[in-house]
C-alpha cells in the first residue's frame, strides 16, 4: 500500500495547478456568482486536454483513469472552485454515462463539440413525484413507428438554462425493467423549457416539459432494462461530485487557516486561540479522511465503474466534510467569512446543495446500511395486504 502520488500523477497535478493559476485565478470570485455554464472555461480546459480524461482517445478522450480526473477537480478547484463545475462535466457527468453506452452515429455527432467545450448536456433523471424515489418516474416513452412519444416533467436539471442536449430518463414500460433512457435535443417539437428558477448556490434550472415529443430512435442511449447500467455509470458521477465537494471544502479551510494566522484580536494572531486550533484539528482530521475514502473508490475504479458501497463512503463523508469544514471556515473568519469578499461563503453553499443531489447523504446511508447487514431493506411502503 502506498499513500504517495506516483511521479506522473505529481507531474499532472502540478501542469494542473499551473494552467488554473494562469487561466482561471483572475476572475474566480466573479465566476463563482455567475450562474450559466462558463463555455469560456470549458474550452480553455479542452484546449489544456482536461476535458475526456477518463474517456477513450478513440472518443475523443485522454485516456486516463478516474483518479486522473479527481486530481484534476482538486488541483482546478483549489484557486477557481467554480471552474471545477467544468471539470464535472467533461469527465464524470451525463457525458460519461453518453460516452459509456451511446451508439458510434450519436457519440460522432455530439461528443466532439461536448468535448471542445462548446456543447453542455444536461440530465434529466428527477421529476416533481419521483426524487430519491427514482425508480418511480413517470415520463413515457411510446414507439411511434420509426420514432418515440415522450410525455413528462423533469425538475432540478443542472445546466438546463444552457444545454443543447438532454440525456432522459424514460419509462419504456413497467417495472424497474421499464426504465431506460434516450436523448432530446433543445428545439424538439413537444420539448418546452420553463423560466430558470434558482438554487441557493446560483446555479439555475428549468422545468423540462415533454407533450407528445417524437423523438428518433436513434437517439435512444439505454433501452427497457437499461435502468441498471445507468446507475452503474452514475457512481462515476457521484465521485465528481464528493471530488468538489471535498475540495470546495479544503479550498474555504486553507483561506480561513491564512486568515487565522494574520488577524489579530486582543492582540494575538487568532491561530493562537486553543478554541480555533482544535476547530482546526477537526476539520484537518474530516478533510484527511474523506479524501481517503474518496482516492480508495476512485484507484479501485480504475477506467472501469466504481463499486457502489466504496462510492456511497466516499460520498457521504466528501458531502457532509465539505459542507461541514466550509461552515466552520466562515465561523473563523467571521464576519470577513460572512461576506462575499471572499469564496468561502460560496463555498458553504455549494457544498450544502451536493448533500442532497446525486444521491443524498440519508440514501447513501441506507446503501451502507445494506453493505453492513448484507440484506437489502425495502424502502417502500407495503401494501396492506402484503402486510397482514
Ligand atoms: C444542486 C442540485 C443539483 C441537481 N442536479 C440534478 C440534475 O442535474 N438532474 C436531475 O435529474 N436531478 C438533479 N437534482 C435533483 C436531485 O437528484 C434530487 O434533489 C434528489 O434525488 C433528492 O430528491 P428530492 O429533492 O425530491 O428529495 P426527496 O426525495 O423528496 O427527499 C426529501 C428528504 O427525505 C430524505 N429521504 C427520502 N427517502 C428516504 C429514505 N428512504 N430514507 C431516508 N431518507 C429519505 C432525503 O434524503 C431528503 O433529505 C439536483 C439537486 C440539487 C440540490
Amino acid at each position: 500500500m502506498n499513500f504517495e502520488f506516483t511521479d506522473e500523477q505529481k507531474l499532472f497535478a502540478d501542469q494542473v495547478r499551473r494552467f488554473a493559476v494562469a487561466a482561471l485565478e483572475k476572475g474566480a470570485l466573479k465566476r463563482a456568482h455567475e450562474s450559466g455554464f462558463p463555455f469560456d472555461v470549458a474550452k480553455l480546459m479542452s484546449a489544456q486536454g482536461l476535458m475526456g480524461i477518463t474517456l477513450a482517445q478513440a472518443d475523443g478522450g485522454q485516456g486516463g483513469t478516474l483518479m486522473d480526473a479527481v486530481i484534476a477537480i482538486e488541483q482546478i478547484a483549489a484557486v477557481c472552485p467554480r471552474s471545477a463545475d467544468v471539470v464535472q462535466f467533461g469527465n464524470f457527468g451525463p457525458i460519461r454515462t453518453f460516452a459509456e453506452y451511446g451508439t458510434g452515429a450519436q457519440k460522432a455527432r455530439w461528443l466532439p463539440d461536448l468535448l471542445a467545450g462548446r456543447m453542455v448536456l444536461s440530465l434529466g433523471m428527477t421529476e416533481p413525484d419521483a426524487g430519491s424515489a427514482v425508480t418511480d418516474l413517470t415520463t413515457s416513452a411510446r414507439p411511434d413507428g420509426s420514432s418515440f412519444l415522450v410525455n413528462g416533467t423533469k425538475v432540478f436539471s443542472t445546466f438546463s438554462p444552457d444545454a443543447a442536449i438532454f440525456l432522459i430518463y424514460v419509462r419504456y414500460g413497467p417495472g424497474l425493467g421499464g426504465i431506460g433512457s434516450l436523448i432530446v435535443e433543445r428545439g424538439t417539437p413537444g420539448f418546452s423549457i420553463g423560466q430558470p428558477s434558482s438554487f441557493m448556490s446560483g446555479e439555475q434550472w428549468c422545468e423540462l416539459h415533454f407533450e407528445n415529443c417524437s423523438v428518433p430512435a436513434g437517439n435512444v442511449l439505454l433501452g427497457p432494462g437499461g435502468f441498471k447500467k445507468q446507475m452503474a455509470s452514475f457512481n462515476v458521477e457521484r465521485l465528481g461530485n464528493s471530488a468538489r465537494a471535498l475540495a470546495l471544502g479544503r479550498y474555504a479551510y486553507n483561506t480561513a487557516r491564512a486568515y487565522a494566522t494574520t488577524r489579530e484580536q486582543f492582540g494575538r494572531p487568532l491561530c493562537e486561540f486553543q478554541g480555533l486550533q482544535w476547530k482546526f484539528a477537526e476539520m484537518a482530521i474530516k478533510l484527511e479522511s474523506a479524501q481517503l475514502l474518496l482516492y480508495r473508490a476512485a484507484v479501485n475504479a480504475d477506467r472501469g465503474l466504481p463499486s457502489a458501497y466504496e462510492t456511497a463512503l466516499a460520498k457521504a463523508a466528501c458531502n457532509q466534510t465539505g459542507f461541514e469544514v466550509a461552515n466552520d471556515s466562515i465561523q473563523v473568519m467571521g464576519a470577513f467569512g460572512y461576506s462575499r469578499e471572499t469564496l468561502v461563503e460560496y463555498c458553504m453553499r455549494r457544498t450544502r446543495g451536493w448533500m442532497i443531489a446525486g444521491g443524498s447523504i440519508e440514501i447513501l446511508k441506507n446503501r451502507i446500511a445494506e453493505h453492513v447487514f448484507d440484506r437489502r431493506f425495502d424502502q417502500r411502503k407495503r401494501h396492506a395486504d402484503a402486510a397482514e
